[in-house]
């Protein structure tokens, strides 16, 4: 299970920790990481729907009923339930099983890898893409509310606490971030008369770009381009593109991600709400009504572009010395 995380970290980064036995610090890494991924997965699901995240305590998806709290054990509650709730026998989605893994490994290895600070801030921030990801799988939306304070959390993290990328490294990333998609919307716009990065994205991009800075943002851009082509390809030759879902009780607290034609309906509604958002979400429309050319949209539309860069920031976050590394001896 950890074999990744022994040959590449090494003792160099572990700095303050090295009073810690190794194995309980990394047992206690796993569960952090494990425990985090509970709370990433719940807020993915509460914060569109605008359900409190302290009140009500965990609760079955299906019939609503409180869980017991050994149930929500990470991982071994899952196994031991064989994936299924305890009252009610309805699957609990692999989400949790998957996240709780991929967290308590991102978690150890960073634990591992990067002196204490340091790894609790890329924790931090890998966190926050979990959350943004899966909301924007599931509503083609990205939760302002993580992306915002993703911002001031990610430079206060960058400045004190990871040397790697440091304040000015990270004031460039958000600048760059953000300005570069919203640029790059706005050429898209007048060229194509259709929207073709949202607002989501740029807060996304901006978080990122203050977590990890400018060199982050270019991977992210130019490896979740790659991704994001290769997953609209695949759903493009095997699957079948989703429409866009219903826009979410509290789509209030979201900027919205990527849509395009096909979702202008539902973005009109959901960004009615906010006064500054209804007079750009109704100028996009009207654009995207004039427009015809619905089928150059489709992998747009198909696939949730944040999941992507998510994905890319997180390997640049986690794997940033061996990337350096890797680039700088070619
Ligand atoms: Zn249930």
């Amino acid at each position: 299970m950890g074999n990744s995380c022994a040959g590449a970290g090494g003792a160099d980064g572990a700095g303050d920790v090295d009073q810690v036995p190794a194995i309980i610090g990394g047992a206690l890494a796993l569960a952090v990481g494990a425990c985090l991924s509970s709370f990433a997965v719940t807020a993915a699901y509460r914060l569109p729907r605008d359900i409190s995240l302290i009140t009500p305590g965990s609760f079955c998806e299906s019939c609503q009923r409180p869980v017991p709290w050994w149930a929500n054990v990470p991982i071994f509650a899952y196994l031991a339930l064989r994936g299924r709730c305890l009252m009610c026998g309805a699957p609990i989605a692999a989400r949790h099983l998957g996240a709780e893994l991929l967290l308590a490994l991102v978690a150890l290895y960073l634990y591992v890898s990067f002196p204490l600070a340091d790894a609790v801030a890329r924790l931090v921030f890998v966190t926050a893409l979990v959350i943004c990801s899966l909301v924007d799988y599931d509503w083609r939306l990205i939760p302002n509310l993580v992306t915002f304070a993703g911002v001031p959390v990610g430079f206060a993290f960058a400045w004190l606490a990871m040397p790697e990328v440091g304040w000015r490294g990270s004031l460039i990333g958000i600048a760059l971030g953000g300005g570069f998609l919203y640029v790059t919307g706005f050429v898209y716009q007048l060229v194509r008369h259709q929207e073709g990065v949202g607002l989501g994205d740029v807060f996304l991009l901006a978080m990122i770009g203050a977590f990890i800075g400018w060199p982050g943002v270019l991977f992210t851009l130019f490896f979740g381009a790659l991704l994001g082509s290769l997953g609209g390809l695949a759903v493009g030759l095997f699957g079948t593109p989703r429409d866009a879902p219903e826009p979410p009780p509290a789509a209030r607290e979201f900027a919205r991600a990527p849509q395009t034609a096909a979702a202008s309906g539902a973005d009109v509604r959901s960004a009615a709400a906010e006064p500054a958002a209804a007079e750009a979400a109704a100028a996009s429309a009207e654009l995207q009504a004039a427009d015809t050319e619905r089928s150059v949209s489709l992998l747009m539309t198909a696939v949730p572009f944040g999941p992507f860069l998510s994905i890319a920031a997180g390997v640049y976050a986690v794997f940033q010395p061996v990337l350096t590394t890797w680039y700088f001896s070619r």
